[in-house]
């Protein structure tokens, strides 16, 4: 049998990973930019990033040649008719993603599944407009798409289940790890770990610094602290992934946005990228005293997250958990957090920070109603 077709719209930092993903699974694949120099040059970089898999014995030469050689580049997506599955990594605009899957949608079989890879915008938003919106969802890759195992499945209210299904069975061999998420601002992982970096600014803004934030983790197996992930994504995109979330839930301090966030942007000091950061190139410090204070202070906050998203529906316990970990390489994810201390303690901890809170953090800390069931 003829390996189904999967295409791919925009090659940019998450399509070329895209592509490079399924064409390693076995899939002939489709792809194409509205840029000519980014279509001219995908194979190169694909084939560079392979490059790096074969030196480290990962990949023969030979899979290489056949993973590239199942690429191909069209002009544009209405070449993409005999694609099954065709997936958008367009830039983050509805205007130019409904354009994308109003053209797919003319040439695609009706049975085919359009996907769109967006960060923020609605998935029930994306579909409006389109003669089958049942065919439409959210299939939300993490960078760097070739290494990263998480892939968050969103659909719509209206999205169908043979489309799921479809779905689910052509991401199989990609090795992906599949987790369903509610159409929501921030889907699971975006929306979910902003306790992790709020909390540790909050702490920052308490006169902490932020290497004794980050020791603090690094002693309960996180791999990496709050603020040394900011430095590795960079600032300014942990600011604007901040700010939307704060804009789409109405400016509830759970999501607020740290004055002290906005200053190290401002300074330029973006993090690894600029060479200086809130930790970087710094080495890790000792850990403070109260160590374990800060990390059950960083948790509850996480688990709370977690608990209101699940309040919401949509969504299980473990695949809060799972799509934590993958996503933010995390050693635990929220709801383990919460039985490793016990609701009690989470619940204690929750309470005094709402006590503390100043006026501008006042409602950040109420606990979900979640929690008590956990
Ligand atoms: P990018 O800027 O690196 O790439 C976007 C590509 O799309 C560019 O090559 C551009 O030429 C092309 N493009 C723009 N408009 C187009 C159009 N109308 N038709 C065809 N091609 C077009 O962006 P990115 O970081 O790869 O992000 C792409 C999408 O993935 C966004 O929706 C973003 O929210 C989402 N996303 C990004 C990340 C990340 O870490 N960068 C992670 C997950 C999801």
């Amino acid at each position: 049998m003829e390996p189904a077709t999967v295409g791919v719209v925009g090659l940019g930092t998450m399509g070329i990973g895209i592509v490079q993903v399924f064409a390693a699974a076995g899939y002939r694949v489709l792809a194409t930019d509205s840029h000519a120099p980014a279509r001219d040059s995908a194979l190169d970089r694909i084939a560079a990033a392979l490059a790096s898999r074969v030196a480290a014995g990962k990949l023969t030469e030979a899979e290489r040649a056949e993973t590239l050689a199942r690429v191909q580049l069209v002009e544009n997506p209405g070449q993409m008719g005999e694609a099954e599955l065709a997936i958008e990594a367009v830039v983050e605009d509805l205007t130019a993603k409904q354009a994308i899957f109003a053209a797919l949608e003319r040439v695609m079989a009706p049975d085919a599944v359009l996907a769109s890879n967006t960060s923020s915008l609605s998935i029930a938003a994306l579909a409006k407009g389109l003669v089958r919106p049942e065919r439409l969802l959210g299939l939300h890759f993490f960078n760097p798409a070739p290494a990263m195992r998480l892939v968050e499945l969103v659909p719509h209210s209206g999205t169908s289940d043979p489309a799921l299904q479809k779905v689910r069975a052509l991401m199989h061999p990609a090795g992906k790890t599949l987790i369903d998420s509610p159409d929501c601002p921030g889907f699971i992982v975006n929306r979910c770990a902003r306790p992790f970096y709020g909390e540790a600014l909050a702490l920052l803004e308490e006169g902490r610094t932020a290497t004794e934030v980050d020791a603090a983790m690094l002693t309960a197996g996180y791999r990496m602290g709050p603020f040394s992930l900011i430095d590795l994504v960079g600032a300014d995109i942990n600011l604007a992934a901040t700010e939307g979330l704060n804009r789409a839930m109405g400016g509830h301090p759970r999501y607020h946005v740290f004055a002290a966030l906005r200053a190290q942007v401002a300074s330029g000091n973006l993090g690894r990228k600029t060479g200086r950061g809130f930790v970087f190139p710094d080495p890790p410090a000792s850990p403070p005293s109260d160590a374990t204070a800060i990390v059950l202070r960083i948790e509850a906050t996480l688990a709370n997250e977690a608990g209101w998203l699940l309040a919401e529906g949509g969504v299980q316990r473990e695949g809060i958990d799972t799509a934590m970990k993958l996503g933010l390489n995390l050693p635990r994810g929220p709801f383990e957090c919460l039985r490793a201390h016990g609701t009690a303690t989470i619940l204690a901890e929750l309470e005094r920070l709402e006590r503390l809170a100043p006026a501008h953090l006042r409602g950040r800390y109420l606990p979900a109603p979640e929690l008590d069931a956990a």
